[in-house]
C-alpha cells in the first residue's frame, strides 16, 4: 500500500498505492508508517520524496471507513513523525491532494506540485474539519485569513494558486516526481517548516456564522484556526481533536455525508418502465440548439458553451437576438474569468431563423411558458430537425408527454428543467414521459453532467418534483399569515432553519406575478374575490389581492415587504401590509392568533415532505435521494439537514405522521396535510433507515 525505493543515490521515494485516488485506508496508513521509519533509519537515504502512484498524490480519508470502527494507525502521530524527521521530506503532488492528502503534504517540509493539480481541505462540506493537523499547520504556513478561507469553504485550488498563497514551494509542468527528487537533492541539510506570525481576525466568526445558515462545521473550523493563532502547536492540536469529536457524531455530519453519497445515487437513475443508467447508452452530442433567449435561454447557452459544446441560439427578431448576444457575451466572459477557464471563440452562432437548428443533435426549447406556442414549435422542430434529434423543453410546468405527442418521434422528447440563473444553479430535472426512450433520458442526463449539473431523472407530472412539492409549502405559508402570522415571522423561522430566504422574501425576489399567472391558468383566480375555498379546497387569495394592487415584489418596490425603490433588495416590514392583513382577517371573520416558529416549520415543511412521500409512492421520483438532491441543489434546502426526506427521517417518521394528523384534524379543508399512505406504510414497517425506503416503496401493498 506504500512502497519505498531509493532513487538518484540518496533519495528515498515513498509511493502510495491504493487506486483510484490513493485514499488513506488503514493499509495505506500502515504503509506510510513502515516506509517512513525505514527511510529515516537508512543512512544511505539523505532526503525523502512522497508521491502517489498513477498520477494522483492522495484523495484523502477513505470515506468508506467513516461509518465503521477505525482500525490501523491514526494519522496525527504519522504526520507528526514525518514533520519531526531529521531528513527533509518533500511531497510530490500530482492529480490531487485533498483532505487528509493535503494534510499529509502539509506535514512534509516542502511541496512540489503539478500546475493543474487540485488542492483543498473539503472536510467542512462533509460536516467535519481537517483533523489531522490541517487547521494547525495551514495557518502557520500561509497565515490566518487565507487558511480560514480555504478551511471554512472547502474550496479547491489549482497548483498555480497554491503557489501564490505559499502552500507549495514550486510548480511544475514537467514530471512532478522527477522535479521533487531534483528539489530534494538540492536541499543542503536540515529543514524547518515556515512559521508565520499569526494573528486573529476580528469579525471573522460573525461573518462565517452568518453565511453558515446554522451549519456547525464552518464555525468549528474558525474555532480551530483561532486555536492555531493563539495556542502552542500541541495545545492547538488538542483543540482540533476536541472540535472534531463534537462534529463527528453530529446529525449534521450524517446529513452532509448522506448528501455526498446521494449525489452519486441520483446519477444511477432508473424509471418505473425499467430503463436504467447502466443499460442505456447516451447519444454523443456536440452541437445543441437553444430556442428562446430570455432569462433561461441565455443562461443555458452560457452553460453549454462553458461545457465546450457548440450552440445555435435562436430568437424571434433581430433586436431580441442582438440584446441576447450582448448579454450572453458578458455572462460568458464573467463566468469564465471567475472559474479560470479559457473560452474557445465562435462557439455560439445566433440566428432569427428556426431552420438554423436543422443540423444539431439536441434542441433545448426555452420560449414563453405558453402551451400553444410550444405545441407549434415542437411540430416545426420535428419536421425540420434530423430524424434522430432529441427535442427537450425547459418548461417548468407543462405536460412533456403532450409536447411529445406533437412530434413524429415522441420517444425523442424529454424535459430538461433548468433553474435560474441556469449557468449558476447546479440542478437539472430531466423529465421523462411514458414514451421517452431510455437513450433520450441517458443523453439528457449525460449532457447535464457535462454542464456541471446535478441531474436528477423524474417522471412527468404537474410541477415535476421540485415545483410540485413547493406548492403546498408556499400555500401553507399563506394560510399561516391568514391565521395571524406575519411574513416576517414565517420567513424568520425558515431562515433560522437554514434556508437562505424564507417563502415571502423569495416570492418578492422572483415576482408575485409568476405564481399569479400560474393560478390564473389553473382557473383559481377570481378578481376582487375574497373567498377562501376554490375548486373544493382551502385557498388563500392573499397573493392575488397583492398582485391586483400592482405589488409584484422587488421589481415594483413592494410585495410582501416594502423596498426603498423598485429593484432594491433590502426588505422592510410594511405597515400598509399589516393593516391590510388586519382588515382582511376582520372581513373573513378570522381571529388572529399567535403563531410560533415550531408551527411555521411543521406546517410548511411537513406539507412539503408529505408531497414528497406522494411523489415516491407514485414513482415520479425513484428514491428519497432524488427528492433531497433536487431540494438541496435547486431550492436552497439547507444541505446540513440532508434534504426534506432525510430531515423527516431524522425527526422520526412517526413524529411527522403524528403532527400531520394533528394539523389535518384542525384544518380538514387542506388536502395536502392528509398524510401520504406511503408515510403510513413506512411508519407501520418500523420507520426503516432512509436507505431502505426503496424496498418498502417497491413492496406490493393494498391501496385500502
Ligand atoms: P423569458 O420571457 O425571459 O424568455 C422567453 C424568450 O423566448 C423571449 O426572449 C422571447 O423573445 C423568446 N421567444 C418567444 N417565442 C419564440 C420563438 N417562437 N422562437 C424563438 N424565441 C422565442 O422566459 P424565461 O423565464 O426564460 O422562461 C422560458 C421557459 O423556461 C419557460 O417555459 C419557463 O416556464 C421556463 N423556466 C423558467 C424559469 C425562470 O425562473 N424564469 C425557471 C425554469 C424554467
Amino acid at each position: 500500500m506504500a512502497a519505498l525505493t531509493r532513487v538518484s543515490g540518496s533519495v528515498g521515494l515513498i509511493s502510495l498505492l491504493n487506486p483510484p485516488v490513493n485514499a488513506l485506508s488503514a493499509a495505506v496508513r500502515q504503509g506510510i508508517v513502515d516506509t517512513v521509519r525505514r527511510a529515516v533509519s537508512d543512512p544511505q537515504v539523505k532526503s525523502v520524496v512522497i508521491c502517489g502512484q498513477n498520477g494522483v498524490f492522495c484523495g484523502g480519508a477513505d470515506i468508506k471507513e467513516f461509518g465503521g470502527h477505525m482500525s490501523g494507525p491514526p494519522l496525527v502521530p504519522i504526520f507528526n513523525t514525518i514533520e519531526a524527521a531529521d531528513k527533509p521530506v518533500v511531497a510530490a503532488i500530482e492529480g490531487s491532494a485533498l483532505g487528509g492528502g493535503l494534510e499529509l503534504a502539509l506535514a512534509c517540509h516542502y511541496r512540489i506540485t503539478q500546475s493543474k493539480a487540485r488542492l483543498g481541505l473539503p472536510e467542512v462540506s462533509l460536516g467535519l474539519l481537517p483533523a489531522a493537523g490541517g487547521t494547525q499547520r495551514l495557518p502557520r504556513l500561509i497565515g490566518v485569513p487565507a487558511a480560514l478561507d480555504l478551511i471554512t469553504t472547502g474550496r479547491h485550488l489549482t497548483g498555480a494558486e497554491a503557489l501564490k498563497l505559499g502552500i507549495v514551494d514550486q510548480v511544475t509542468d514537467q514530471n512532478t516526481v522527477e522535479a521533487a527528487v531534483k528539489f530534494a537533492l538540492s536541499i543542503p541539510s536540515g529543514c524547518n517548516i515556515c512559521r508565520l506570525h499569526l494573528s486573529e481576525r476580528p469579525g471573522v466568526m460573525q461573518r462565517v456564522k452568518k453565511s453558515a445558515h446554522g451549519a456547525i462545521a464552518p464555525v468549528a473550523c474558525v474555532q480551530a484556526v483561532q486555536a492555531a493563532a493563539t495556542l502552542p502547536f500541541t495545545q492547538g492540536m488538542q483543540r482540533e481533536q476536541e472540535l472534531m469529536a463534537t462534529l463527528f457524531g453530529s446529525g449534521q455530519a450524517r446529513a452532509l455525508q448522506y448528501c455526498f453519497f446521494s449525489q452519486r445515487v441520483v446519477s444511477k437513475w432508473s424509471s418505473p418502465s425499467g430503463s436504467r443508467w447502466d443499460t442505456s447508452k447516451p447519444k454523443p452530442v456536440t452541437k445543441v440548439g437553444v430556442i428562446g433567449l430570455g432569462t433561461m435561454g441565455r443562461g443555458i447557452t452560457v452553460a453549454l458553451a462553458l461545457a465546450g459544446l457548440s450552440v445555435v441560439a435562436v430568437e424571434t427578431q433581430q433586436q431580441q437576438m442582438m440584446a441576447a448576444q450582448h448579454a450572453v457575451s458578458g455572462m460568458l466572459e464573467r463566468t469564465a474569468r471567475r472559474r479560470g477557464v479559457s473560452l474557445v471563440g465562435d462557439q455560439i452562432r445566433y440566428s432569427v431563423e428556426l431552420e438554423a437548428v436543422a443540423d444539431v443533435e439536441l434542441v433545448i426549447e426555452a420560449v414563453f411558458e405558453d402551451m400553444a406556442l410550444k405545441e407549434k414549435l415542437f411540430k416545426q422542430l420535428s419536421t425540420l430537425c434530423k430524424a434522430d434529434t432529441l427535442l427537450c423543453s425547459n418548461t417548468s410546468s407543462l405536460d412533456i408527454d403532450h409536447l411529445a405527442s406533437q412530434t413524429h418521434s415522441p420517444q425523442l422528447v424529454v424535459g430538461m428543467h433548468f433553474f435560474a440563473p441556469a449557468h449558476v444553479m447546479k440542478l437539472l430535472e430531466v423529465v421523462y414521459g411514458p414514451r421517452s426512450a431510455p437513450q433520450a433520458v441517458a443523453t439528457a442526463m449525460e449532457l447535464g453532467k457535462r454542464m456541471g449539473k446535478v441531474s436528477v431523472a423524474v417522471g412527468n407530472c404537474s410541477g415535476f418534483v421540485g415545483n410540485r412539492m413547493l406548492m403546498p409549502y408556499v400555500e401553507e405559508a399563506s394560510f399561516l399569515v391568514e391565521e395571524g402570522a406575519s411574513p416576517e415571522i414565517v420567513d424568520r423561522a425558515l431562515e433560522e432553519f437554514g434556508f437562505p430566504m424564507g417563502v415571502f422574501r423569495m416570492s418578492d425576489l422572483s415576482g408575485l406575478d409568476v405564481g399569479w399567472k400560474v393560478r390564473k391558468a389553473r382557473g383559481l383566480v377570481e378578481p376582487g374575490q375574497m373567498s377562501r375555498v376554490r375548486q373544493g379546497r382551502r385557498y388563500s387569495p392573499l397573493g392575488d389581492l397583492l398582485c391586483e394592487q400592482g405589488r409584484f415584489g422587488q421589481k415594483t418596490g413592494r410585495g410582501w415587504y416594502l423596498y426603498d425603490s423598485a429593484g432594491s433588495r433590502e426588505a422592510q416590514p410594511d405597515p400598509w401590509l399589516q393593516s391590510f392583513l388586519e382588515e382582511y382577517r376582520a372581513r373573513q371573520g378570522l381571529v388572529s392568533r399567535r403563531i410560533d416558529s415550531q408551527e411555521v416549520l411543521e406546517r410548511c415543511l411537513y406539507a412539503l415532505i408529505n408531497e414528497g412521500f406522494n411523489i415516491l409512492q407514485e414513482g415520479i421520483a425513484a428514491g428519497p435521494e432524488d427528492i433531497d438532491m433536487i431540494y438541496v441543489f435547486g431550492y436552497g434546502f439547507p444541505r446540513h439537514r440532508g434534504g426534506p426526506m432525510f430531515y423527516a427521517s431524522q425527526v422520526g417518521l412517526a413524529q411527522v405522521l403524528q403532527r400531520l394528523e394533528h394539523y389535518q384534524q384542525l384544518h380538514p379543508d387542506i388536502p395536502h396535510l392528509r398524510p401520504s399512505s406511503l408515510l403510513r406504510r413506512l411508519v407501520s414497517s418500523g420507520s426503516p433507515r432512509i436507505q431502505r425506503w426503496r424496498e418498502i416503496i417497491r413492496m406490493p401493498h393494498s391501496s385500502l
